[in-house]
């Protein structure tokens, strides 16, 4: 491998793939990479298939390097099995979510962002749309509270959050234990005047 491209490889950090060419056009670094392997694991007979269907370049949206954006452009292969000839499936990279268009780190990226800004303004800084930027926000919020173990309650605390006073309250009930934000639900959305 081409010492330079090994160095972009591990600058990247991604793993399972090779860097074959990278570019700089209009000020977006980008990064041709494919994978190491050459072979995929069926997913209905869990055999080792070496049967290329088809490749196809896809762009994927990355953590910026030396400040500038930066694209995986990433060569899939979809592979097909002799068991099951008429399903080829994609091959799998670890750092990619299906029908995603941003590498896994980056979307982590996106979502540390958001925990001290709006959304919105997250979207504008990255240059993404709100939508893309939303079901990010929601998948990785989703994630973690997942991964949170409950916490024991002995002291329960009740309490009238809003983002502006005389707008929409919610009422929360939380661990007055456990840490600053641990809200555990909202019992009723209601609206009153201060
Ligand atoms: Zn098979």
């Amino acid at each position: 491998m081409n010492t330079n491209y090994d160095i972009i490889r591990k600058l990247i950090g991604l793993q399972g793939i090779e860097i074959v060419y990278s570019n700089v056009n209009n000020g977006i670094f980008e990064v041709f990479a494919k994978s190491i392997f050459d072979f995929a694991v069926c997913p209905h007979c869990r055999h080792i298939t070496y049967i290329v269907h088809n490749k196809r370049c896809q762009p994927y949206k990355h953590l910026p390097i030396w400040g500038m954006d930066t694209v995986i452009m990433l060569e899939k292969k979809r592979y097909v099995c002799e068991c099951d000839p008429e399903h080829p499936f994609d091959e799998y990279f670890a750092f990619i979510r299906k029908y995603q268009r941003h590498t896994i780190p980056h979307e982590k990226y996106i979502f540390t962002l958001t925990h001290k800004n709006t959304i919105k303004n997250v979207c504008g800084i990255v240059g993404i749309s709100e939508g893309t930027g939303q079901r990010i926000y929601n998948h990785y919020a989703r994630e973690q509270l997942q991964a949170n173990e409950p916490e024991p309650l002995r002291l329960l605390g009740i309490d009238d959050i809003a983002s502006k006073k005389g707008h929409n309250y919610d009422t929360v009930i939380y661990n007055q234990e456990g840490r600053c934000c641990s809200v555990f639900s909202i019992l009723q959305r209601f609206s009153r005047r201060i």
